[in-house]
This record gives structure tokens, C-alpha cells and sequence, in this order.
């Protein structure tokens, strides 16, 4: 199961999971034009998409995704809470999953939706699975990690997860007051530290790859993210921590093994 991020920030994210048979985006916060041209990077046809998940509502992850699904053929699938905030109507546009109900996309993929708090919306973790074995997660925009999400985490070979900010930085930013306070709070995003917390917990000898994504650019450093992440998971993950940036996409992930691959355009 191969996971490339096409970027990953505030201003955009879209993740393809692969697995020969079936492409899957998560999140389609690009421009249709933007991310056409990325998945040309990794080497995807468009129109090999066969479907595009959609984690909530926030434009950096909705974006082109009913435009996308309409001009590749390919399904939508989101929660009724995001279908609702987006207006998209169910069956015709979309089809809605619940909490913890596996999606089904080929013999092969499978998804599970795991709810997680964030501002006002009703945004989901997402665990992908192969059918063999392999599981991995891609985890943005959440102020902390429920217990559901904490014991599929320890199940999984491979996680990307949201390194949103370093908390000095934060607090000594130019973010008014309120907006310090909302991205720092339970339904905000997670710091560099919290991160760290959550892959110490997890982390587990199956654990071989390591993605840090959804970095802010004014409160967080690729440098920051990455020591404070490592810091905490010490000795007991020995795989290679890469970082998603807002441009992409730059190397490929495969569940189960613990090198990532630099993409030739990159
Ligand atoms: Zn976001
Ligand atoms: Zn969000």
C-alpha cells in the first residue's frame, strides 16, 4: 500500500493511497488543475482515482473534491455532518459512511472513519487497510487524540499526523489572542509536542514509517516538528520520519517498509 502526499498544509491537502487495483485520495484541497498536475508528479492518471474521501468540511481539505469526483468519474464519500456543511446531496453526490463503519472500496482497501475534535465540524481520522495486514493512518486537524484513535494507532505500519505548530512560537506569534487560544484548545489543532505524546504512546516494533504533515508555516518548523517527534519517540522507532510540506508531492510511503522513495520529479 503506497501513500504519497500531493501537500499537506493550511492551504491545501490531498493524500493518494494505492493499492495496484484501486487509487484513493483523501482530501482534495487543491484546485481540480493543481491537483491534476500532482498526481501527474507522482505518476497517477486522474481518472485512475476511483474514489476521493473527504474528512470534513474545511476548505484546505473540500476544495475540487465534487468537481474532481464529477470530472474523473469517481465516487465521493463523507460523513453526513461534512455532506451537510458542503451541500452536497447524498446518493446523488456522495455517499456518507458513519462513525467506525468500514468503507469498502475493492477486496483490497478499506477504509475506517474514526471521529476527532476540531473546530466546528464533524472531521474524521482515516485508518486504510490492504486486506494483508498492512494499515495506515492519515490523521490532520484534531485538538486531541480520542482513545478510539489511540488504540488504531497502535495498530498501524505506517502514520501521517499533523505536526501543526510549535507551542513558543504559537504564544509568541502574531495570531490575535482568540485564534491562539481556538488552535491550542481541544477542537484546534495538535502542537509538535502533543505529537510527539501521541507517537510515544503508539509507537510500536511494526511501526516503520513516519509522516509529519500539516505544518503551520508561520508558527512551526519543519526542523522544530521533527526533533520534538523524535525527542519523545527515542529509541523505540527506528524507521525514517519524513515531512509532508505545502508543496508536493516529494516521496512515496509504502505500509510496511520502513525507507520512503523520492519521487524522480520531486
Ligand atoms: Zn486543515
Ligand atoms: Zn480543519
Amino acid at each position: 500500500m503506497r501513500i504519497t502526499h500531493l501537500g499537506s498544509g493550511s492551504r491545501g491537502n490531498a493524500t493518494l493511497i494505492s493499492t495496484g487495483e484501486c487509487n484513493v485520495l483523501v482530501d482534495c484541497g487543491f484546485s481540480l488543475r493543481q491537483t491534476e498536475n500532482r498526481l501527474a508528479k507522482a505518476d497517477v492518471e486522474p481518472r485512475s482515482i476511483d474514489s476521493i474521501v473527504v474528512t470534513h468540511h474545511h476548505r484546505d481539505h473540500s476544495g475540487s473534491a465534487l468537481r474532481a469526483s464529477k470530472s474523473w468519474e469517481a465516487s465521493l464519500h463523507c460523513n453526513l455532518g461534512t455532506a451537510n456543511r458542503m451541500g452536497w446531496r447524498p446518493i446523488e453526490e456522495c455517499t456518507t459512511f458513519g462513525n467506525l463503519e468500514r468503507i469498502d472500496f475493492s477486496s483490497k482497501m478499506s477504509m475506517l472513519a474514526i471521529p476527532v475534535p476540531h473546530d466546528d465540524s464533524d472531521n474524521v481520522a482515516i485508518i486504510a487497510s490492504d486486506g494483508s495486514g498492512n494499515r495506515a493512518a492519515i490523521v490532520t486537524d484534531l485538538g486531541e487524540a480520542p482513545n478510539d484513535l489511540m488504540s488504531h494507532l497502535s495498530r498501524c505500519n505506517h502514520i501521517s499526523i499533523e505536526a501543526n505548530y510549535d507551542h513558543s512560537r504559537l504564544v509568541g506569534g502574531p495570531y490575535p489572542d482568540s485564534l491562539k487560544r481556538r488552535i491550542s484548545g481541544r477542537g484546534g489543532h495538535l502542537s509538535n509536542t502533543q505529537t510527539g505524546e501521541i507517537l510515544g504512546e503508539v509507537c510500536h516494533p511494526d511501526l516503520q514509517s513516519l509522516v509529519l504533515c500539516h505544518l503551520s508555516e508561520k508558527n512551526n518548523a519543519p526542523y522544530l516538528a521533527e526533533s520534538e517527534v523524535l525527542l519523545a519517540i527515542g529509541d523505540k522507532f527506528e524507521g525514517e520520519v519524513s515531512i509532508s510540506k505545502q508543496s508536493g508531492p516529494e516521496f512515496s510511503c509504502w505500509a510496511g517498509q520502513s525507507e520512503p522513495s523520492r519521487l524522480a520529479t520531486a
